[in-house]
């Protein structure tokens, strides 16, 4: 549920809390990680102390998926965030502060990468005009498309929040989203007790209350579960070479062997699916846009 140092708060399947120890040595196939255990690790652990319910875990279970990140702190290493998502949500919005669509499609290649569906909120519906609510609903239709479930929500009077709650419930979610957005308010609406037993620690809102900041789970009811990790935020392409990008991008995945070149990156080669897909409509221009300037961009070369 919660990491902080060497000491990892465990919940057993009563509910109880446990602050338990690592023993031994565990690794990850591939990696060289800072740390071997991380929020939604799924763990056998001994009892130490009854009384003081303190635990030694024994133990990691295989993981379905887990997000990583080099490690800021030691080259060559990696940071374990979270493990076992069952999915990313990504709160954006149209109004302020906007969420560009370059920021959307960034995201969704992160989750793409790490194998984590992801679904898309579009809040503060209240404060969108005529024309943005139309181009809203097209950008809704067009993530649609590719299989990103989207939902619209305002946090503030509760529309939508019955369709953001059935979508939460029975899963580990992470939550992202720019400041300001309106994450803390969707949790608070969905959840306030929750918000009442956190206050002092303020999750989501990143709004400087506590400096220390650790990666910890939180149970909003029973079995659903939102994450809240410090570093999701700075996720990055890093991980990712250009010539992949293309392989996290729904629409063009299926194209990618109808390019004449095997190491095509549909920028300007003859002879190029993707391209032609663009031209045709087929591929939003807007998506083609991102993945350009994804290819293009500083952070995703090695
Ligand atoms: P966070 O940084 O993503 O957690 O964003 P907050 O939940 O703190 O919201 C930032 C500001 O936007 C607050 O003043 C909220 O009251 C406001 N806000 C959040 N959602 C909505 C919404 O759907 N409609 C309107 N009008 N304001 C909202
Ligand atoms: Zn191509």
């Amino acid at each position: 549920m919660r990491s902080t140092g060497s000491w990892y708060d465990v919940k057993d399947q009563e509910g109880h809390l446990w602050q338990c120890r690592l023993k031994g040595k565990f690794k990850i196939k591939g990696f060289k990680v800072t740390n071997p255990i991380a929020v939604g690790d799924k763990v056998d652990f001994d009892i130490e102390d009854k009384t003081e319910n303190t635990g030694i875990i024994v133990n990691i279970k295989p993981r379905t998926n887990y997000l990583i990140r080099q490690s800021v702190h030691k080259t060559a290493h990696a940071h374990m965030l979270a493990a076992n998502v069952d999915q990313a949500i990504l709160v954006a919005t149209l109004f302020f502060p906007r969420t560009s669509l370059g920021f959307i499609d960034r995201f969704m290649v992160i989750a793409e990468s790490f194998r984590i569906p992801v679904v898309l909120i579009f809040n503060k519906q209240d404060l969108l005009d005529k024309e943005i609510a139309d181009y809203q609903n097209e950008l809704m239709a067009l993530y649609e498309s590719l299989g990103y479930r989207c939902l619209a929500t305002t946090a503030t009077d509760g529309h939508g929040l019955d369709a953001v709650k059935a979508i939460l419930t029975g899963k580990v979610s992470v939550l992202s989203g720019h400041s300001g957005v309106g994450k803390s308010s969707l949790i608070n609406a969905i959840a306030p007790e929750l918000t009442l037993r956190t206050k002092e620690v303020s999750t989501f809102a990143n709004k400087g209350v506590h400096t220390t900041t650790f990666a910890e789970m939180f149970e909003i009811e029973p079995d659903t579960y939102i994450v809240d990790s410090p570093g999701i935020k700075e996720l990055g392409l890093s991980e990712i070479s250009p010539k992949e990008i293309s392989h996290f991008f729904p629409e063009m995945r299926d194209l990618l062997n109808q390019c004449r070149y095997d190491d095509c990156l549909h920028i300007n080669e003859p002879g190029c699916a993707v391209k032609e897909a663009v031209s045709e409509g087929t591929i939003a221009m807007s998506r083609f846009d991102s993945y350009l300037s994804m290819v293009g961009g500083q952070d995703n070369r090695r």
